[in-house]
């Protein structure tokens, strides 16, 4: 497969450089597929679908044909994922899709941890480690270090601030041995992130240390996002007459956004023939993608603190790829967009727990009140000529190509991706619902390890000694 950059059209490369450069340094553009082929209408027709490994082994194939082959591709894809994504019915005309069965509790182990095995193949002819370096404000270090825990020719080192994540987060990330270890900066995480990417300009530094990232717009973590689109879509196609009494069900993928990611992986996989209809881009107070659905002008903030704090983003880089692959207008057609204040987060979890009994996690909660308010006839009001405001929490006023499954044809099942585990979360879960989330065994093993985190100041020569001194 070429790879080409949301920038520059003429540029031109293969996967190993996509991945192991991260993004194009000279455009500061994004490496996407120059095609997504669609995979064989047999194998998409199947009834019961295939199994999710076998999905993603298709999948994968295309992008990384010629550079892996197919039973090294098949040894990543099942080392990567020895647990499921689970597809849940809730109601009648809405599932939820699972995506926190990885070690870390959130849907991001999907990604980190197909990255950390095909970085590892692509680094085994090399007799030196590949160093990565990788700040983070929470989530993304535990999900990196767990992937990349003990994968041969890798070195991780994580950044992150002192102070300023949450308790279980620095157990998730500070605990791990041998090639993984985390440093507790005396700073902000931009401080962090500054003081990886002045490691990464450190000619002198580099010239000692190979050096690599592994944050979001990595192509090979966006990539394996897609594998669980196909498969729950495949999934919930198969199971809508049986359980829903709909024979051509219209698929809604339900999407809590913050860098826009996951939600770009749907669309690579509706353009690989999933059975998806459309999208609603859910995000809670940080509205930058809301706010050009509504307005068409693309403006990015600062982001601002919520309690799904994973989606903190008000400069998502996945915007470059979204409108890469699709027009604004093609975009108003395929997207519904809301967003959520604090406020709705937490009476959006009561929701679905009293109606329910499902306990959602803050992110996911934002899909939920979203999905819900669709589903109850949000959509009925946009038809009718009402203009939202989308300065105010709710719909923006565009209205969907699929509006009418939801209004007349009530052939729309909505599928709303829950990213992280309720325990994760588990002060606003309780705040919401009166009840402690019950803690999964990982989770709670993690919380009885030794904290290994190394303590660094804020300063750059400093930290350039650290990792001299001590990587090799
Ligand atoms: C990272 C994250 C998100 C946001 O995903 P994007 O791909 O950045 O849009 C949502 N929920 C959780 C729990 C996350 O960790």
């Amino acid at each position: 497969m070429i790879y080409t950059d949301t920038r520059d059209k003429t540029a031109k490369v293969d996967f190993r450089t996509a991945v192991v450069n991260g993004m194009n340094e000279k455009t500061g553009g994004l490496y996407i597929p120059v095609e997504f082929p669609k995979l064989e209408k047999s194998f998409l027709n199947k009834n019961p679908e295939p199994p999710f490994r076998d999905i993603a082994f298709e999948m994968a194939k295309p992008y990384v044909e010629g550079e892996i082959d197919d039973k090294n591709l098949r040894a990543i894809i099942n080392d990567a994922y020895p647990f499921p994504a689970k597809v849940v019915a809730v109601d009648p005309n809405s599932y939820i899709l699972e995506l926190f069965h990885g070690p870390t509790c959130a849907f991001k182990d999907f990604g980190a941890r197909f990255m950390a095995r095909v970085m590892s193949y692509f680094n085994r002819g090399e007799n030196s480690p590949l160093h990565i370096l990788v700040a983070t404000s929470g989530d993304t270090g535990s999900a990196v270090g767990s992937a990349f825990h003990n994968v041969p020719g890798l070195d991780v080192t994580i950044l992150y601030p002192k102070g300023k994540i949450s308790p279980l987060q620095e157990k998730q990330l500070s605990t791990f041995d041998n090639n993984v270890r985390a440093l507790k900066v005396d700073g902000t995480f931009d401080d962090c992130q500054k003081l990886v990417k002045t490691a990464f300009t450190d000619e002198s530094l580099r010239s000692k240390l190979r050096l690599s990232s592994a944050n979001s717009i990595n192509i090979s973590r966006l990539l394996p996002q897609s594998f669980y689109y196909m498969y729950s879509s495949l999934s919930v196609k198969n199971k809508a007459w049986q359980y829903n009494k709909i024979e051509e069900p219209s698929i809604i993928m339900v999407v809590p956004s913050g860098n826009f990611g996951n939600l770009t992986s749907g669309l690579i996989a509706k353009k690989m023939g999933a059975p998806i209809t459309g999208f609603v881009a859910a995000t809670n107070t940080n509205r930058t993608i809301p706010d050009w659905i509504a307005t068409g002008s693309y403006n990015a903030r600062p982001s601002i603190a919520t309690y799904a704090n994973a989606m903190d983003v008000g400069s998502p880089s996945n915007y470059e790829r979204i409108a890469a692959m699709y027009s604004l207008e093609e975009v108003r057609q395929l997207f519904a967009s809301y967003w959520l204040d604090d406020e709705g987060i937490i009476n959006s979890i009561k929701d679905c727990y009293s109606k329910t009994g499902y306990v959602i996690d803050p992110h996911g909660s934002v899909g939920w009140k979203a999905w819900s308010d669709i589903k109850n006839g949000a959509m009925k009001d946009l038809v009718a000529g009402k203009k939202n405001d989308y300065t105010k929490p709710g719909l923006t006023p565009n209205i969907p190509s699929w509006v009418d499954d939801v209004i007349t044809k009530k052939n729309a099942i909505g599928v709303i991706l829950e990213t992280a585990h309720p325990a994760k979360f588990g002060s606003t879960v309780t705040k919401a619902t009166g009840k402690s989330p019950s803690i999964p065994d990982r989770l709670e093993k993690v919380l009885k390890l030794k904290d290994l985190s190394i303590p660094m100041e804020n300063d750059y020569e400093q930290f350039k000694d650290w990792l001299l001194e001590n990587l090799r």
